[in-house]
């Protein structure tokens, strides 16, 4: 089958001819067709110091997927062969506190499909069969490429009722601009998108945001002034890994303001800690999705709303057959489109 690897220890990917990979017992084995870039993807092709430490080669890469099963393990029950299904990125051990107490997003040992074992950017791919999620037949193959990023924007935007909140996101990436969609999906009265970029924000504005910023020209306080709000933001969505915005957004809250951070940071920075006290904010964390609660809310978002859908729909800017996976990595990092993907089915 066709893989897209990481051979040795060292910058680039190729793609290479390689048998597929085994089922077992447990498992269940899909036929990919379409696969999501993620930040993470590119970072694994540059060999920045995070991959160097996570990374041993040889290694097929991506974890952003949907597929129909092909094969399930002899002790699989509830997923049948020709089923359609995307999949949850991250296998937990199932043995420590949190896996046993069924909170498996905070697993101690949790594995990264694409990153710490074989990956999806492939014609197959084998997972646990606790990590499929199967999908109704008729969804969308792009969309349902887009679970994983969805699942991540659904995980923080819906940390804390939003009906009724003024919500800021800071970064409109794929993901921050899916959580504006979420956002103005459960209710939010105003939804404030802040990047650097105006592409982007366009995206942000077509997936439902009242007033975006270009942090280049503007800050949030121009949002709020331009919404006559008096008191500041009710909710925080942080989805840029930029310490400016985590700052601007900061600045920008009304007392008792909760924040949740899903953007990565590439190193560790100063906050204004007095401010958060004296200001009663809540701060968040947010690491991948809920098992399997997160993917319960977005499949029924996606399933009940056609503005919704469309909405998710547009932030899918490009599209490249898998043979060209190097102009879709070189789109992808541009920063120039919202989420770009591999069609494996050709
Ligand atoms: P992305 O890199 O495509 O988007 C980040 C956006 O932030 C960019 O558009 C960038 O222009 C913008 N930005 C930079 N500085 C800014 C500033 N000062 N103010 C506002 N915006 C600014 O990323 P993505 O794929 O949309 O993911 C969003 C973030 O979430 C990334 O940091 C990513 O690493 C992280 N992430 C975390 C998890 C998790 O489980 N915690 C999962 C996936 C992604
Ligand atoms: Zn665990």
């Amino acid at each position: 089958m066709r893989a897209l690897s990481k051979l040795t220890a060292g910058p680039g990917l190729e793609l290479v001819d390689r048998p597929e990979p085994d089922c077992g017992p447990a498992d269940v084995k899909i036929r990919v067709l379409r696969a999501g870039l993620c930040g993470t993807d590119l970072h694994l092709r540059e060999w920045d110091e995070w991959a160097a430490a996570t990374v041993q080669a040889p290694l097929v890469i991506g974890h952003e997927f949907y597929g129909e099963v092909v094969e399930v393990g002899e002790d699989v029950s509830g997923v049948e062969v020709g089923a359609r299904a995307s999949g949850e990125g991250h296998i937990v051990c199932g043995v420590c506190r949190n896996c046993r107490a069924g909170r498996r997003h905070l697993c101690i040992r949790t594995e990264g499909v694409g990153v710490n074992r074989d990956g999806a950017f492939a014609d197959y791919v084998v997972i646990p069969a606790t990590n499929v999620w199967v999908q109704p037949p008729g969804l969308d193959p792009d969309l349902g490429a887009v679970f994983d990023p969805l699942g991540n924007a659904t995980h923080t935007a819906l940390q804390w009722p939003l009906v009724g909140e003024d919500v800021v996101i800071t970064g409109a990436g794929p993901i921050g601009v899916m959580a504006a969609a979420i956002a103005r999906h459960a209710g939010a009265r105003y939804v404030v998108v802040s990047d650097a970029s105006d592409y982007r924000l366009r995206l942000a504005e077509g997936a439902g945001a009242d007033v975006t910023i270009n942090v280049t020209r503007q800050s949030l306080v121009d949002a709020q002034h331009r919404l006559g709000m008096k008191e500041g933001f009710d909710v925080g969505l942080e989805m840029s890994g930029a310490p400016a915005a985590v700052t601007d957004m900061l600045d920008n809250m009304n007392h008792g303001g909760r924040i949740a951070l899903l953007g990565l940071p590439h190193q560790a920075y100063t906050l204004d800690w007095g401010k958060v006290i004296t200001h009663m904010i809540t701060l968040k964390g947010i690491y991948g999705r809920e098992m399997y609660d997160t993917w319960y809310a977005m499949s029924q978002m996606i399933a009940t709303s056609e503005v919704f859908r469309t909405a998710i729909s547009s932030v899918i800017t490009h599209r490249f057959v898998a043979e060209d996976w190097e102009p879709a990595f070189d789109t992808a990092r541009s920063g120039q489109c919202g989420k770009v993907l591999l069609d494996w089915s050709r």
